[in-house]
């Protein structure tokens, strides 16, 4: 196979792109993710052998929201094994992020470890083993992404917390059904604040590296899972990491991703690369609309895919 140009691939996604910004909406539920500006556009791609491609904001780091999840579940399902899905399920919600109405259908059991619920399960697994959860992840996602600079945003944290009413609500319900065992209010912050970390395209494609490489990390010389936990949280990331349009994100890009609501998106294709991108401006489902649009193009273009 001829290797493939991917700066040229990314040089022509963000020309392509130019004609879907305007079309979607800055998530304005946290006040402080309201003020970043709808068009900012960057892109990186990262290979397995480390070489880096990126194109217009690909440096500059925005809130990572839901894409922390990934990272959360990782560390969890090290720290508790399988017995984590005695607590949390692996299907499709099939309904809103943060809906309440099936947490209390599905008697306090959240769907599956991205959809809000289930991210406040997998936060009190760390919350409960570790003796700061907060340093933990943080810790975590600098030597995934061998950036040591990465810190919280606290004023995004501070802006969640303020408005993070839901995700309370969630977060008592669960305790309620005896899946939360942690403070509450202890449980919370961590989420607030994992949803908070600032982080660039660059930082997450090299971030997400060891999901690529069968959970060996390139950066930190690490094996951060055996080779089939990182399948299955591929897997999961496949049927549950882009909301309740996961669906027609296999369909038109095919490659494990995960969203979040600052409007990043990460993928990865197995050996071979990650790759990342943000652009704000959501669709009603959650998911970037450019952002979306520019990994289809990527797949498209490089004719790789998990397909
Ligand atoms: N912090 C956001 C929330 O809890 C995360 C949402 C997301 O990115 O999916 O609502």
């Amino acid at each position: 196979m001829s290797r493939i140009d991917y700066q040229g691939v990314l040089d022509e996604i963000i020309d392509e792109v130019q004609s879907e910004f305007g079309k979607g909406h800055v998530a304005s539920y946290i006040p402080a993710l309201k003020r970043v500006p709808p068009r900012k556009f960057g892109m990186a791609a990262v290979t397995v052998d480390g070489d880096v491609f990126s194109v217009g904001d690909a440096f500059e780091a925005f809130s990572i929201q839901s894409i922390s999840k990934v990272f959360t579940l990782s560390m969890a399902l090290n720290a508790k094994g399988v017995a984590l899905w005695q607590r949390v399920g692996r299907e499709p919600s099939g309904d809103p992020f943060n809906s309440l109405v099936q947490l209390e259908h599905e008697r306090g059991v959240p769907r599956n470890p991205f959809i809000n619920a289930g991210a406040l399960v997998i936060t009190d697994c760390l919350v409960a083993s570790t003796v700061n959860a907060r340093r933990q992840i943080i810790d975590f996602i600098r030597r995934r992404s061998g950036n040591a600079g990465l810190c919280y945003d606290v004023e995004v944290a501070r802006s969640e917390k303020t408005h993070g009413h839901l995700n309370a609500a969630m977060a008592y319900f669960l305790k309620s059904h005896d899946n939360l065992n942690s403070d509450v209010e202890a449980v919370l912050d961590v989420y607030f604040h994992q949803c908070a970390i600032a982080m660039s395209c660059v930082d997450l494609a090299r971030g997400f590296l060891y999901l690529a490489n069968g959970g060996d990390c390139p950066l930190s010389g690490v094996s951060v899972h055996e080779r089939s936990r990182a399948k299955r949280i591929n897997a999961l990331m496949m049927t549950c990491g882009l909301y309740d349009s996961v669906g027609s994100f296999a369909f038109r890009v095919g490659m494990p991703a995960k969203s979040g609501v600052g409007g990043g998106i990460v993928g990865v294709i197995p050996r071979v690369l990650s790759v990342a991108v943000w652009s704000p401006e959501l669709d009603p489902s959650g998911n970037s609309h450019v952002g979306t649009k520019a990994l289809e193009l990527f797949t498209t273009k490089t004719g790789m895919s998990v397909f």
